[in-house]
């Protein structure tokens, strides 16, 4: 099986983190889900806010901060993150899509 095809199969699996707030949007989580397959994050590993899509980096204790210019250089080079960026824009889309649907609803009611 692929990675690709593993990091869907695992989304739905969340990793319990300290309660923090994205550094860019502000978007408060306590929980972060593991897209490759490796259990829990390990300090430097990358993470995507699923409000903003801004990346972080964790910390030894799992907090997250901002990552420096010369990480996100790197990551931006790591195919498995713009997948990730890919499987976010969908998850967004589709909550869009069902936004509108609703509101078509509404205006028939
Ligand atoms: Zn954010």
């Amino acid at each position: 099986m692929s990675a690709y095809h593993r990091m869907f199969q695992h989304a739905d699996d969340e990793i319990q983190i300290p309660k923090q707030k994205c550094w860019n949007c502000g978007y408060e989580m306590d929980s972060t889900t593991e897209a490759l397959d490796r259990g829990l994050p390990c300090e430097g590993d990358a993470s995507m806010c699923l409000s903003c899509g801004a990346l972080s980096v964790f910390n030894k204790d799992l907090t997250m901060r901002k990552p420096t210019e010369a990480e996100l250089a790197v990551f931006n080079a790591n195919p498995l993150i713009t997948q990730m960026q890919i499987y976010r824009a969908g998850i967004v889309g589709d909550q869009i899509k069902n936004r509108n649907h609703q509101d078509e609803q509404d205006e028939d009611e």
